[in-house]
């Protein structure tokens, strides 16, 4: 698939149980679905990021609500402001489109583009959208680690590379926190825990962990030709 593709997400309707699903929607007690974004959710971020941290998909309030990746939720909450302190981005703060957040050799994006009923995206659904995946990757000319959080967003760009007969077998990959696959001709795969508001609670993730998970990143980046 062809990068013009992303010129097509905002109309995308390939997947009808999730246009069905954000339809019906309700939103946050004393907000209107007027204000919502409530359609796919592209990616935003360092047009010539080495890094590309890929999610799930929309949070309902959050992403789906703003239209930017993690922005207005729990998980966004957690994860910005480390990502800052890492220097991956010029500010902590990030609740808006126009809150001035600029990110640093960073992309973020989601598997699925559109908000899944229970956050569960079913295997079609990660399927329609992984060309959308592919064609924001094919715009990171520089791209060397990509930091996939959760088993979802894991298992999706692992099929990705599977399809492109890049790697064989799936079960050589399992997905367990800090594992790092080092990918034939790049680049090398990242997995970590999602930062989402359950994984925080109750301490599967930590801010020493995500940062740590960063820190990993950096050498990584380092080590990497051209570094
Ligand atoms: S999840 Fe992806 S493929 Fe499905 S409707 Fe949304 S943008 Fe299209």
């Amino acid at each position: 698939m062809s990068e013009p593709l992303l010129e097509e997400l905002g109309a995308c309707q390939r997947c009808s149980r999730l246009l069905v699903h954000r339809a019906a929607l309700a939103p946050r007690r004393g907000l209107s679905l007027e204000g919502y974004h409530n359609g796919p959710v592209p990616g935003f971020g360092d047009p010539n990021a080495r890094v590309f941290l890929v999610g799930l998909a929309p949070g309902a309030h959050g992403a789906n609500r703003t239209g930017r990746p993690f922005t207005g939720d729990g998980a966004g909450d957690f994860m910005y402001p480390l990502l800052h302190q890492a220097g991956f981005s010029n500010q902590a703060e990030a609740y808006a489109p126009d809150d001035g957040l600029q990110l640093r050799d960073l992309y973020i994006s989601n598997a699925v583009k559109c908000l899944p009923p229970a956050n569960k995206p079913q295997g079609a659904e990660f399927a329609n959208c992984r060309p959308y995946l592919l064609a924001e990757q094919k715009r990171l000319k520089r791209l060397k680690v990509v930091i996939l959080l959760g088993r979802g967003a894991f298992d999706s760009y692992l099929r990705l590379y599977y399809d492109l007969g890049v790697i064989r077998r799936l079960k050589d990959y399992p997905f367990h926190h800090g594992a790092v696959y080092p990918l034939p001709g790049g680049p090398d795969l990242v997995a970590c825990y999602h930062t989402s508001r359950y994984n925080v609670q109750t301490g599967r993730m930590t801010s020493a962990l995500f940062l740590d998970l960063l820190a990993r990143v950096r050498q990584l980046l380092e080590r990497s030709p051209g570094g």
